[in-house]
């Protein structure tokens, strides 16, 4: 039987709903809109329509976001200086760095200039370790999706062999780090990985976050497995060969229209965490006094 395909637009919808639902209620006590800060760096067209479709995405759901933009000449400390300015401006809720940035600029710093409290894209060293000890925080957008639409369709994870293609910081990681919190029995795979059609091919659950097109056919899928496509490759191509491996597999995402619609979402949604948990504290009622007055 032919694979169920996991429908993430909807999946991401249902995360937009409840997001933009919870911004309602926080502007009509705050008297302000939850804020995302985004800063993008030089002239890289990719990074430009993310940071468009997240701008958008916010005015659609109730949120209000903020544009900063440095030339692709920047200094890592130009960056560093902007980055902590916006996180020390009580008004701003949230903090996205748009990546990759040019190449000059120390990508790791900057992600560390901005405070905890602000991290929706769960991209700092200490989102990372909350995320990896099971404490609260910020989870990295893309794995937060990945996790809801498995939840989204009832994946039972206890016990079941997840193995994860990729290992970056934003994405493979931490997806293994989500994905052992919940008690599958997790393998990673990389770049120097030995045999990776057998590994494969005992996979329950699948994760591919590569970049290379098809790179997994799908011969090499477990019967029955669950197989998540992060990969995202021109043309709008995924990691894995899709319509041999949906022959296999009982539930897959499409590229596009699975993981990537969920990333947005999570990001949303985390800024509106992020508004809640400020509004309980001094920094954010004197930023609303001073607007108010
Ligand atoms: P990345 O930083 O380039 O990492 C790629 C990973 O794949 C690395 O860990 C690399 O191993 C591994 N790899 C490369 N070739 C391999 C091979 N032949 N066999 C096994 N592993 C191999 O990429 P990323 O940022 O994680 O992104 C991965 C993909 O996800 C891209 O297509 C990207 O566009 C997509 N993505 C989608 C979203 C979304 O919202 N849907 C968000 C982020 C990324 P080494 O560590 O050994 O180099």
């Amino acid at each position: 039987m032919p694979a169920t395909v996991i429908d993430g637009t909807d999946v991401a919808n249902q995360i937009l709903r409840d997001a933009a639902d919870r911004a309602a209620v926080f502007a009509q006590t705050e008297h302000r809109k939850p804020c995302l800060a985004t800063v993008l760096v030089g002239d890289d067209p990719a990074s430009h329509t993310y940071v468009r479709m997240k701008t958008n995405r916010c005015r659609a759901s109730g949120l209000e976001p903020v544009s900063h933009q440095l030339p692709a000449t920047a200094s890592t400390d130009e960056v560093l200086q902007l980055v902590r300015s916006i996180s020390e401006d009580a008004a701003v809720d949230g903090i996205l760095v748009q990546h990759p940035m040019p190449t000059q600029v120390d990508e790791r710093q900057v992600f560390e200039a901005i405070g905890p409290d602000k991290d929706v894209d769960g991209v700092t060293m200490a989102s990372f370790a909350a995320m990896a000890l099971g404490e609260p925080g910020f989870v990295s957008c893309t794995p937060g999706g990945i996790m809801r639409l498995l939840d989204a369709y009832d994946v039972e994870l206890p016990g079941r062999h997840a193995v994860v293609i990729g290992r970056s910081p934003i994405l493979g990681k931490p997806v293994g780090m989500l994905l052992l919190s919940r008690d599958a029995t997790v393998t990673y795979c990389h770049s120097k990985t030995r045999d990776l059609p057998t590994i494969v091919a005992e996979a329950d659950v699948l994760i591919a976050a590569v970049g290379q097109p098809e790179l997994i056919k799908g011969d090499w899928i477990k019967p029955g497995a669950i197989v998540i496509d992060a990969g995202y490759n021109p043309g709008n191509v995924g990691d894995v060969e899709y319509i041999a491996a949906a022959a296999r597999a009982s539930l897959i995402t499409p590229v596009p229209g699975g993981v990537g619609p969920t990333t947005i979402a999570v990001l949303l949604a985390q800024t509106v965490d992020a508004a809640e948990r400020r509004a309980l504290t001094p920094a954010a009622f004197s930023a609303q006094s001073r607007r108010q007055a």
